[in-house]
């Protein structure tokens, strides 16, 4: 049953009972465009029980250059359908459902309510507000992650035990910069991805300190800043 996963169960800190962790997880992963192709591509291998992908773009070609999910033969195409269709033949035990929304204040709950982790593929300030408040309110994991230039930050967020978006003052409306305007190397998404993944791991077995994990994949730097819940954030501040 865990030949496929050998390699990372020899790896102390998941071994065996980890493991068993990560495949009675359920992940949501919100965005499969550059960090949450990586971000899907690492969670399906590894083995969690289920993921959930959701976006409502289509694939085009200016995302082929780091969006690892698609390629030319899905431009066009809606990209949950085309991730659903390279996700389940990287692993058939891992049960994955692509959902062709937006996620909505409305339709949040109906789309996030039973996953356990939320992964953050999105690329807008407001889209990662709505994340962050209701994951502090259902008391769900939330991994942020952003990216822009050749520079990234991600973080776990953990009711109750970590600070949140809010907490540390990152913006929680409205629209990003598009990464069209200031440029981003492909590269930064494979680290966001990479480390998102290993914040959602860590999250779940308990390992996860209260910090942002800040880096750049030009300078090759990668610097931990400690956060704290601050008492009054209006998102979780009150919460005990
Ligand atoms: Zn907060």
């Amino acid at each position: 049953m865990f030949e496929r996963y050998l390699t990372q169960i020899a790896f102390a800190k998941l071994f065996p009972d980890g493991q068993r962790k990560l495949m009675q997880t359920t992940v949501g992963i919100v965005g499969v465009g550059g960090t949450g192709s990586h971000i899907s591509d690492l969670i399906v291998r590894m083995g969690f029980g289920k993921v959930k992908i959701v976006d409502h773009d289509t694939v085009e070609i200016s995302n082929l250059n780091r969006q690892s999910l698609y390629d030319e033969y899905d431009i066009g195409r809606p990209k949950v359908l085309a991730a659903y269709e390279k996700l389940i033949k990287i692993n058939r035990e891992v049960k994955i459902i692509p959902i062709n929304k937006k996620v909505t204040e409305e339709n949040v709950d109906e789309i996030l309510g039973d996953v356990d982790i939320i992964m953050d593929g999105t690329d807008s300030f407001g889209a990662r507000g709505l994340l962050n408040r209701f994951s502090i309110e259902r008391e769900k994991i939330f991994i942020f992650s952003a990216v822009e230039g050749s520079a990234g930050m991600a973080k776990a967020i953990i009711p109750k035990k970590t600070a949140c978006l809010e907490c540390i003052g990152y913006p929680t409306y409205g629209d990003s910069v598009p990464c069209s305007v200031n440029g981003l190397i492909p590269n930064v998404v494979e680290m966001a991805a990479a480390i998102s993944v290993t914040l959602a791991v860590k999250s779940l077995l308990d390992y996860v300190e209260d910090e942002i994990v800040v880096f750049d994949s030009w300078d090759l730097s990668l610097e931990k800043v400690k956060t704290k819940i601050n008492p009054s954030c209006k998102i979780c501040g009150h919460r005990k």
